[in-house]
């Protein structure tokens, strides 16, 4: 296999531009999530035969069966999180690690869990070659959250859940956001803001279509025998 190259050019730079305007008019209005969505090479993040789609406003394929995000989504679901640099920040579902580098753009401190060893082992290698800021990425379920470092200012889960999962309303903290679709066919993204201790305010921020949010690790298949 040929290594891939990471370029970045102005070429690459004007399309951002135009998906940047393109999310405005859609509705987007935080500039830091704008700013950071124009920094950030998501060419870089889509499977090689796509690159030259990254910048249209479409999800697309990754491995293991999952997608990345549209850019609208992306940018949405940033916005709805209320970022701020250095908030200690959750994400469900690394995927392509896009999302996590727009986050680590923004100066959020975050963490990601993915939880296909595949994805997991690819894009842990990308960012960890790149500088989209502090991220770390964990091979787990996201059901159980990651309490070791909790708990979180910020939680985002970028997959579908059936229903909220507890685990994660415990590892936010008092004034912490969880954003995330939920749903079993129809999905809705709904804001989840820690008012206090046991006081809880939902917002529902209109439909999404998400893959679901899975239980369990997915590890790799290891090739048995020799590859001839
Ligand atoms: N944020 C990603 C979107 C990837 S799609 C991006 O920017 O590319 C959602 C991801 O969630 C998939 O990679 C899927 O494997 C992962 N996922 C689904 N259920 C999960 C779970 N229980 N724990 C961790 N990751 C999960």
């Amino acid at each position: 296999m040929h290594k891939r190259r990471f370029v970045d050019d102005y070429l690459h730079l004007g399309h951002r531009r135009r998906l940047v305007n393109t999310l405005r008019t859609k509705g987007i209005q935080d500039k830091t999530v704008l700013d950071a969505m124009s920094s950030v090479p998501r060419h870089w993040f889509v499977e090689q035969p796509f690159e030259a789609i990254a910048y249209e406003d479409r999800a697309l394929p990754i491995a293991a069966s999952q997608t990345i995000s549209q850019p609208y989504t992306v940018a949405f679901q940033t916005s709805l999180l209320r970022p701020a640099p250095r908030l200690k920040t959750l994400e469900v579902g690394t995927g392509s690690g896009y999302q996590a580098a727009v986050l680590g753009k923004l100066g959020m401190r975050v963490f990601t869990l993915e939880r296909q060893e595949q994805l997991y082992a690819k894009t842990r290698k990308m960012l960890a070659a790149h500088r989209f800021g502090s991220i770390r990425c964990f091979l787990q379920d996201g059901y159980r959250g990651l309490p070791a470092y909790g708990p979180y200012d910020r939680i985002l889960v970028t997959a579908g859940a059936p229903q909220v999962p507890e685990t994660l309303l415990e590892q936010l903290t008092i004034g912490g956001v969880l954003v995330i679709p939920v749903g079993t066919g129809k999905q809705e993204m709904l804001r989840i803001t820690r008012v206090g201790e046991s006081d809880l305010q939902t917002e529902r921020m209109g439909p999404a279509r998400f893959v679901p949010f899975a239980e369990g690790i997915v590890k790799t298949k290891k090739t048995r025998g020799v590859l001839r």
